[in-house]
């Protein structure tokens, strides 16, 4: 048995990895495409508002302020 079958990371159907599958290793083109835009997704949806929480700790005290004697 040389038939190398793989299942789709997408939708989980069976998907041939074989040179013949262009889109191994997913099953169509429609199910890398999907994936690609999860990934792509995932990293345009991160918020710019990280740098506004690191400004915002910067204008809290010092945790060690030393108490006058
Ligand atoms: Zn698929």
């Amino acid at each position: 048995m040389t038939t190398r079958k793989y299942a789709c990371r997408q939708c989980g159907n069976s998907a041939q990895l074989d040179p013949s599958n262009p889109w191994r290793p997913f099953c169509s083109e429609r199910c890398k495409t999907l994936d690609l835009g999860e990934w792509f997704g995932e990293r345009y949806s991160i918020p710019a508002e990280a740098q506004d929480d690191f400004n915002d700790a910067a204008d809290l005290p010092p945790p060690h302020t030393p108490r006058p004697q």
